[in-house]
């Protein structure tokens, strides 16, 4: 019997809209590419056998805050938190810790403990109704008249570069190098519009939801996610790649692919495909994973405690780190973002971590040095616990999944114009000009993350009557 909807690729986004059309009765069928389902949720043993790593996402914040996630009530997944959810080391410093609990977080920065409070504090007092606001920046909005208001202060607030809200809210440097190991996570330039709001938007994730990770890799999430797809009759497939959407026979197509992939899927009315063409990628990725033979040996002993650690020392530093790739260069003392998720789950096998820094879009340079000599500035004697490492720089990583063009996790530079053109301007931009066919991987609204909004965002309009 021929399904009632087609979902093309298995990433948070497709398994989301792909459950939400079967509770509706819809008799689904998922396609996915690769041999394994989840897209940025994959783990695999990617170093040494009996080691899990995750090949994408292992921080939960955004699941957890996530009203898609919450509505669905998965069962048989564990989210795990580490003691501490991020942590910022220095040079010559201890590191700023952000621990779940806003107020320890903010004791720790001193002279900036206000300046957290003000801001961070504020946004994380929202709780899950101003969350719900941004992770549904179109609406439509469930929250209570008070999640407006913060709403408006958190909006004031992120509009900024995160260069410009850094120096005017906090005085410290500790403080500063903390709002732009947050805001780096955008890959953007830090003194660009909204750099400020993506690291107010995560620092925030850290005191309401924390910063967990799937006990057992990543992986677990999306196999609960499959297995409720088939629970409600849906069939899912893996090693089917879809090239053309005449392939497929179904009055609903929901894709979880990016705008370059959908054009070149099918016909598209000139107008549209016009604009699918003005959408820009971002920079890449460079990314390592490790198997350690025991925890990074840390100089401020509190950061093997947390789950995620912000490389990259000052402001500035970090700053000019981005300015450069942005700039299509690359940084020799690069931004790293380093995931230990054995802060938090002792599961995977052993001491296994991964890291990334930025790179210009499609790169082929080899950054596995610079990522380790900033590892080791902090933590000296790392190289000494490597026993195997495994490289993925943006064509490795894009021929694992070909929604990471050139590299770029976010599905599509996460700029001001292309949070409100994400991939076109429209308030559904989650519909096509094709009927019954629809966008729903973070090149849409609310953008990258493990959250399935846009999923839940494109079955919604599907089961529209
Ligand atoms: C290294 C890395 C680390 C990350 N860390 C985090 C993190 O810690 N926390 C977080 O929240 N987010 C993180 N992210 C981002 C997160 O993984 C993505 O934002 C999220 O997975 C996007 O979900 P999606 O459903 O839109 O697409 P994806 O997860 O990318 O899935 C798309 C799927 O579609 C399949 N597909 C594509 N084209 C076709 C086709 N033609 N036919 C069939 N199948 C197709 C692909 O194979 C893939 O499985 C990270 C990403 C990466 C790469």
């Amino acid at each position: 019997m021929s399904p009632d909807a087609v979902v093309v690729g298995s990433g948070p986004n497709g398994l989301v809209a792909a459950i939400l059309l079967a509770r509706a009765g819809r008799r689904v069928l998922l396609l996915e590419a690769a041999g394994r389902f989840g897209g940025g949720l994959r783990s695999g043993e990617l170093t040494l056998p009996g080691r899990v790593h995750d090949l994408g996402a292992t921080v939960m914040a955004m699941t957890l805050a996530s009203p898609a996630f919450r509505e669905l009530r998965l069962q048989g997944v564990e989210f795990a938190q580490p003691p501490i959810a991020a942590a910022h080391p220095f040079d010559d410093r201890p590191a700023v810790l952000v621990h779940r609990d806003v107020r320890r977080t903010a004791e720790g920065l001193g002279r900036d403990a206000g300046a957290w409070l003000a801001t961070v504090g504020a946004t994380a007092g929202g709780g899950l109704p101003l969350a719900e606001m941004l992770l549904k920046p179109l609406g439509p909005w469930t929250a209570p008249p008070s999640a407006y208001v913060r709403a408006a202060a958190f909006g004031a607030m992120a509009a900024l570069p995160a260069t410009t809200f850094a120096r005017s809210a906090f005085r410290t440097a500790e403080g500063r190098a903390a709002i732009a190991g947050m805001a780096a996570h955008s890959m953007l330039d830090l003194r660009r519009p909204i750099t400020a709001g993506y690291g107010l938007m995560l620092a925030s994730l850290a005191h309401t939801v924390g910063w967990p990770v799937v006990r057992g890799g990543s992986q677990v999430l999306a196999d609960a996610l499959v297995a409720e797809l088939r629970s409600l009759g849906g069939e899912a497939v893996t090693g089917h790649r879809v090239r053309r959407l005449s392939e497929l026979d179904a009055p609903t197509i929901v894709l979880d692919v990016t705008p370059r992939q959908f054009m070149s899927m099918a016909d598209l009315p000139d107008g549209y495909a016009r604009r699918l063409r003005g959408f820009r990628y971002g920079p890449g990725v460079f990314k390592l994973d490790w198997a350690l033979d025991g925890p990074v040996p840390w100089r401020d002993p509190a950061v093997a405690d947390a789950g995620t650690v912000h490389l990259g020392g000052t402001l500035e530093e970090i700053v000019l780190s981005e300015a450069e790739t942005a700039a299509g260069r690359h940084s020799p003392r690069p931004y790293v973002l380093l995931v230990q998720p054995y802060a938090a789950d002792p599961s995977r096998g052993g001491h296994t971590l991964w890291a990334y820094c930025h790179v210009p879009n499609g790169s082929p340079a080899d950054m596995t040095d610079a990522v380790e000599t900033q590892i080791e500035r902090y933590a000296p004697g790392f190289r000494d616990r490597v026993l195997a490492r495994h490289a993925m720089g943006p064509a490795a990583l894009e021929a694992a999944n070909p929604n990471l063009v050139g590299g770029d996790l976010s599905g599509g530079l996460a700029s001001l114009g292309q949070f409100v053109r994400r991939p076109v301007w429209s308030p559904a931009p989650w519909r096509t000009p094709l009927p019954g066919v629809f966008l729903c991987s973070s090149s849409t609204p609310p953008g990258p993350g493990v959250h399935g909004m846009g999923g839940w965002q494109a079955a919604r309009l599907a089961l529209r009557p």
